[in-house]
């Protein structure tokens, strides 16, 4: 569940997706026109043959999530507040379980089944993109705390005096390294972009490649903070990987490379010093995927490989 689409899947327990169902949000609708979207979803997976064999349903969504009490606030979609999805959706699929983590727990779950978290019992796994978000792998478990949230590293501050961020806070992480604070940057210290007028991350990236000195400060400086994240989550929870998702990953070693170079200033204790950083391998379906990982986690009703 998403700020532009609603996308579901039925996911068997290998972690293939056998049917997809897709719709957009109709984000600036009220409350019911946007759960009417989320019922068209149920209702195209409903229809496909592997239907009856559907054990339970996770939902991985936008946050604030509270899965204690079953509520989202996705951000961008403000008819929804503290809105009972969980509820809403276990009224439509016939007494099934229904699991509800946050978007970074659910991109979590997926890299620890089939991804680049595999094997891994302690792991870190992050998504950098529009904002910057997360989740916990601890003692081979997913670790997605009381409200389905643990492990937001994009809103840790590691600037104490810095900008104010969306959230309330300073200097966080996010306000560093998402890819509109890498653009904004780079345009502030006088990046120009190209003929095509493109002033995303994805451009501050092709620039840095090209070699251009302050795209690759902005990159240095998202790297920095990203280190200095991952370095506190070390230090406190002893994380053996960082997997790192999301668009602005997809700068590839404009990005990874600063950040196992930083990482080496911040994670300096013997326990953390020895900190893996790799890059996602699931890309765009992994929120799905992690979704089913998470319901096969939370309801105990099958295993999950690689989930000891
Ligand atoms: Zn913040």
């Amino acid at each position: 569940m998403g700020g532009t689409k609603i996308a579901g899947a039925l996911v068997d327990s290998r972690g293939r997706l056998l049917a997809r169902a897709r719709r957009p949000t109709p984000a600036r609708e009220d409350g019911a026109t946007v759960m009417g979207a989320v019922a068209e979803v149920l209702d195209a997976l409903a229809a496909d043959a592997g239907w009856p064999r559907v054990r339970a349903v996770g939902i991985g969504s936008a946050g604030p999530v509270d899965a204690s009490r079953g509520t989202v606030s996705p951000v961008n979609v403000p008819g929804w507040r503290r809105y009972p999805l969980v509820e809403e959706v276990a009224r439509r699929v016939s007494g099934r379980p229904v699991t509800l983590v946050g978007d970074g727990v659910a991109m979590t779950a997926a890299e620890h089944w089939r991804g680049a978290a595999r094997g891994r019992a302690n792991a870190l796994c992050m998504v950098v993109s529009t904002g910057v978000g997360g989740g916990l792998v601890l003692d081979g478990r997913l670790h997605t705390g009381p409200t389905g949230n643990a492990g937001h590293i994009g809103h840790i501050s590691v600037d104490l005096d810095g900008d104010p961020c969306p959230c309330g806070a300073r200097g966080c992480v996010e306000r560093i390294a998402s890819g509109p604070n890498i653009a904004r940057r780079a345009l502030e210290a006088g990046w120009h972009p190209g003929p095509d007028g493109d002033r995303t991350a994805a451009a501050v990236a092709a620039a840095a490649r090209a070699g251009d000195a302050v795209a690759l400060a902005s990159f240095e400086r998202a790297a920095q903070a990203l280190a200095a994240g991952i370095a506190a989550t070390a230090t406190l929870v002893e994380i053996e990987v960082a997997v790192i998702g999301g668009g602005v990953a997809g700068a590839g070693d404009v990005l990874f490379a600063p950040l196992r170079a930083r990482l080496r200033d911040y994670a300096t204790l013997s326990f953390a010093a020895g900190v893996e950083v790799l890059p996602a391998v699931l890309g765009p379906d992994a929120g799905l995927v992690g979704a089913a990982a998470a319901a096969a986690q939370g309801t105990g009703l099958w295993q999950v490989p690689g989930a000891r």
